[in-house]
């Protein structure tokens, strides 16, 4: 209803003749999608929410006209049902820092003077001026900025590969092949502020010698590919991509290559494969793509939300990305949050939040006064975690030490009606779905896995199904080719570890 919005406000500006004095921007998500559409009327940072067409004379006259906030249509917190007045006062953001999505929901994502205005391209300028190839990796490097697509392998030492790996031609990738269920921080990204990720590419052009990148993105998000059309089109146009950026010599250019919806073309290889038009299957690693990678030449890949860090740390130093986060987790990560909680959207924390913090605090708790089950991070890659481990501070090393993974940022919430092994076999019969079929492991191995906890779940199962389901899903685990088939076991595994009981209780229940 946002676009009606926009066509209302304008029409109400108009009538009242401020046209000269209240400026729209249309902006991305603002991350609490639970209360959309969002209007937030500055300099007070008026918070208002869930706001119809009727609604926009009232703002207009009142708050535009008279200053007189319109207590009514302010965002009402779910837990005391207080109206807050300003976003300062919004629970969902207190926690919360914003270092990728620092642009989102503030800036008109096809304006380039918009994002120039934030401090765009200045990054680009100083890279470019005042900083050697090598000197940008080492920032990165230093930064101890890790890949959040999944792997968390450390981004600067990736860069240091590429940059070292000979070859005619080498490209920079983008990998915004978001296809995990319950996540949609790259597209928010993409959807609310494009030229942060081409500025970064460019960044990773001149670092590892690339004169071209690619952004893979999924085509089932065609509002983030339009929106980096537009972004592209204008950086060629302020001379931000292409020839001899900023008179220096340095040449980059982005194009966008399509994803058909496979989610295994979020696996790096396979999505090579599939920007080279090949059927989008994973190869063997090694050779890796810093090495041989599109059209066999030296490739750097990196999702949407990594190159989103890429320009605060070039302005602010490694020094103050460091600083925020854990010792070997730094800086912050975006998570979708969803399933059963008050507050569901896009939260950004610093890394070392706890899952109670942003579950209570930001999500604002359970509905309906349920009891929390389980949050499932890392979609089917990832795996569930029960509530006597809600303290830990989130970061890489704890997410898999309890059996789950950071992944690209899904974090589903469950209460206690979920039947934990109904959520592994939701995940399961997704990755089920979407094995490519190369290698038997997967193709085979997650069928039979599937199919016992079809017996489980229609009360037909026997304990030993429980243990044969444990031990094909450790095989898989060990001998799948590519991280689809490596992580497909993981929520059958971390439910079997914490709720093995539910298992038993499907089992005994029969007889
Ligand atoms: Fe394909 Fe699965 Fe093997 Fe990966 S693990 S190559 S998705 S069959």
């Amino acid at each position: 209803g946002s676009e009606t919005l926009i066509d209302t406000f304008n029409e109400e500006i108009k009538k009242h003749e401020l046209e000269h004095e209240v400026k729209i921007v249309k902006t991305g998500c603002f991350g609490l999608c639970e209360v959309g559409p969002i209007v937030i009327v500055y300099p007070e940072g008026a918070f208002y929410a869930h706001i119809k067409k009727e609604n926009v004379a009232t703002i207009v006259e009142e708050h535009l006209l008279k200053g007189r906030i319109v207590d009514n249509l302010l965002y009402e917190d779910a837990k005391d049902d207080d109206r807050v007045r300003s976003l300062d006062e919004v629970d969902f953001y207190k926690k919360q820092k914003r270092v990728a999505l620092r642009n989102c929901g503030v800036i008109d994502p096809e304006n380039i003077v918009e994002y120039i205005g934030y401090d765009g391209y200045k990054a680009l300028g100083k890279v470019l001026t005042t900083m050697s190839r090598e000197d940008v990796i080492d920032e990165i490097k230093k930064s101890g900025l890790r890949g959040r697509g999944g792997g968390g392998f450390p981004t600067g030492i990736k860069w240091g590969f590429a940059y070292k790996a000979t070859g005619d031609e080498k490209y920079v990738v983008c990998n915004a092949d978001e296809g995990d269920p319950g996540a949609f921080m790259d597209r928010s990204v993409l959807e609310g502020d494009p030229h942060s990720v081409l500025e970064a590419m460019a960044i990773a052009g001149y670092a590892i010698g690339a004169r071209q990148g690619y952004i893979y993105v999924r085509a089932e998000y065609p509002i983030a590919v339009k929106r980096l059309e537009i972004a592209i089109e204008q950086a060629r146009k302020y001379e931000l991509l292409g020839d001899d950026i900023f008179g220096t010599g340095f040449s980059f250019d982005v194009e966008i290559r399509l994803g058909a919806g496979a989610f295994v073309c979020g696996e790096e290889t396979a999505l090579l494969n599939s920007i080279e038009g090949k059927r989008g299957m994973p190869r063997p690693r090694p050779p890796f793509p810093a090495n041989e990678g599109l059209w066999g030449k030296p490739t750097l890949l990196n999702n949407v939300e990594t190159y989103a860090n890429i320009v605060p740390i070039i302005l602010n130093g490694s020094d103050w990305f460091s600083s925020i986060g854990t010792e070997k987790s730094k800086g912050t990560k975006v998570f979708a949050l969803g399933g059963k909680i008050n507050n569901t959207g896009l939260v950004e924390i610093p890394m070392g939040t706890t899952l109670k913090e942003i579950i209570y605090e930001i999500g604002g708790g359970i509905p309906n006064e349920k009891a929390f089950k389980a949050v499932q991070t890392g979609g089917p890659s990832g795996g569930c975690i029960p509530a006597k481990n809600l303290d830990t501070p989130i970061d890489y090393d704890n997410l898999i030490a309890l059996g789950s993974m950071m992944g690209s940022g899904g974090m589903i919430v469950m209460d206690e009606d979920n039947c934990m092994v109904d959520i592994a076999r939701f995940f399961l019969d997704f990755t089920v779905d979407e094995s490519c079929g190369k290698c038997p492991p997967c193709r085979i191995g997650t069928k039979r896995m599937l199919q016992i906890l079809d017996k489980i779940t229609s009360g037909k199962g026997e304990l030993e199904d429980i243990n044969r389901l444990e031990e094909l899903a450790k095989n898989i685990k060990e001998s799948a080719l590519c991280g689809l088939g490596q992580t497909a076991p993981n929520p059958v595994l971390s439910t079997l570890r914490h709720f093995k009981n539910e298992y038993i209780a499907h089992v005994v229940d029969k007889t």
